[in-house]
């Protein structure tokens, strides 16, 4: 079977892998189609160089295969079924994960291919090997909503981790997909509005017919009052924690969901926090709770509109090189791969 190796910066092969056999608990999934995240820029773009590796983590697909003890395991998908998968290593017994915090799990992630490349999720191939308490069945939905399964999940585990609770007033600075997605789930579960604030102004006007209820330059929030519940900032750039503390109204709370750069420091009063309760809460990807939220959302097709627009481009496997120059060179939603 096939599987996309990223070898340095704007280079991708198709190699041969042997197709992999599930054990008792594992199924096997024929690849559906597989989201080009973040992470798959950053390594075709070479600003992650990490090689060679064989990336992709937001992948769905039919179970073909099942291993002996999965039949008789609660809840497991079964042949035939459309699922999304968590790819994604949880140990058990460390500290994070007996905790709970699975997605801090301390056990270094990711596998290798049979000849020692690094995979990070391995989901750009032809079939992928996963333990089956770690697929979720989706029921039938497009192939395109089931792969956003895991930035569904991510965006659940933000908003659950930030408090957030319908009747609140919402922000959401950067309207890319991550964006995007907060917008979608907060409205679903009944914000009072959701502002969205970005740079461009495609992306604003995309957000508005998208349901923003308002949306904004960050060089231009004057109108905006201190009367938000929850602030998410889905892109880390400087500035950008000081305008979420300053859109909170009293108990407001800024959850940090985009990566900053490294040396990026952030001033805010320690005694505004204090007298208005304010938080600012970290969130970092996802945890089995929240895939199964998400795998609930998606097959209750109440996201489905605001996944359709967020399909950028849809390529075959072996046009993945077209579809990685696309994510790296042009400003895109998802493009997916299969
Ligand atoms: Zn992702
Ligand atoms: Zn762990």
């Amino acid at each position: 079977m096939q599987v996309a190796v990223v070898t340095g910066p704007g280079a991708v092969e198709l190699r041969d892998e042997p197709r992999p056999r599930p054990g008792p608990e594992d199924v096997l999934i024929e690849v559906g189609t597989c989201g080009l995240c973040t992470m798959e820029r950053r390594l075709y773009a070479g600003t992650k160089p990490i090689y060679p590796v064989a990336p992709g983590h937001e992948a769905a697909g039919r179970v073909v295969e099942a291993g002996e003890a999965v039949a008789s395991l609660p809840g497991a998908p079964q042949v035939g079924d459309l699922v999304t998968m968590d790819l994604l290593t949880r140990c058990g017994p460390c500290h994070m994960c007996r905790r709970g915090r699975s997605a801090l799990c301390k056990r270094p992630q990711g596998g290798t291919l049979s000849d020692g490349t690094i995979s990070m999720g391995a989901g750009l191939a032809e079939v992928v090997r996963v333990a089956a308490a770690q697929t979720y069945g989706v029921g039938e939905i497009p192939v395109e909503h089931a792969a956003m399964g895991e930035p569904v999940a991510c965006v659940v585990h933000s908003v659950r981790l930030s408090g957030f609770r319908s009747g609140d007033r919402v922000a959401v600075i950067g309207a890319g997909y991550m964006g995007r997605l907060h917008l979608a789930l907060c409205r679903a579960w009944g914000a009072a509005s959701v502002g969205l604030i970005d740079v461009s102004d495609q992306r604003r006007d995309e957000a508005a017919e998208a349901g923003a209820a308002r949306v904004a330059d960050p060089a231009d929030v004057a109108g905006w009052q201190a009367d938000h519940d929850v602030v998410f900032v889905t892109a880390g750039t400087p500035g950008a924690v000081e305008l979420a503390m300053d859109l909170c109204d009293d108990a407001g709370a800024v959850i940090l969901y985009g990566a900053f750069p490294k040396d990026i420091m952030a001033s805010v009063g320690a005694d505004r926090i204090h007298h208005h309760e304010l938080s600012i809460i970290g969130v970092f990807s996802q945890e089995p709770e929240d895939w199964r939220t998400a795998a609930g959302l998606l097959q209750s097709g109440a996201l489905a509109a605001d996944l359709d627009r967020l399909v950028t481009a849809r390529y075959q496997l072996a046009d993945v090189a077209d579809a990685l120059a696309l994510a790296v060179e042009q400003p895109v939603y998802r493009v997916m791969v299969g």
